[in-house]
């Protein structure tokens, strides 16, 4: 009886073993298959990295030229970040 006993915590703990070896290599293998992940696209590498930002005269939010609202006044463009401050501005 106590022989059956021994060879029973023998085999779980051989079992036991070989399950922490294989969750090792899965591990290594998750590792490995991460190792070259998708290069990132930064924001500013989206659009080419040309992205220019004026500042709003009338709320000071810096607005990207290429969505800012226009409008020339004096003969220079100014840059809105919405209809309403570009209707709010007095030139
Ligand atoms: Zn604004």
């Amino acid at each position: 009886m106590f022989v059956f006993l021994s060879r029973l915590v023998m085999l779980v703990i051989a079992l036991s073993v070989l399950r922490s070896v294989v969750a090792f290599l899965q591990g290594l293998w998750t590792d490995l298959a991460g190792a070259n992940p998708a290069p990132r696209r930064t924001p500013a590498a989206a659009n080419g990295g040309t992205t220019v930002l004026q500042q709003d005269p009338v709320c000071g939010t810096y607005v990207p030229t290429e969505t800012s609202l226009k409008r020339i006044v004096d003969g220079k463009v100014l840059h809105f970040c919405s209809n309403d401050c570009r209707d709010r501005y007095k030139a």
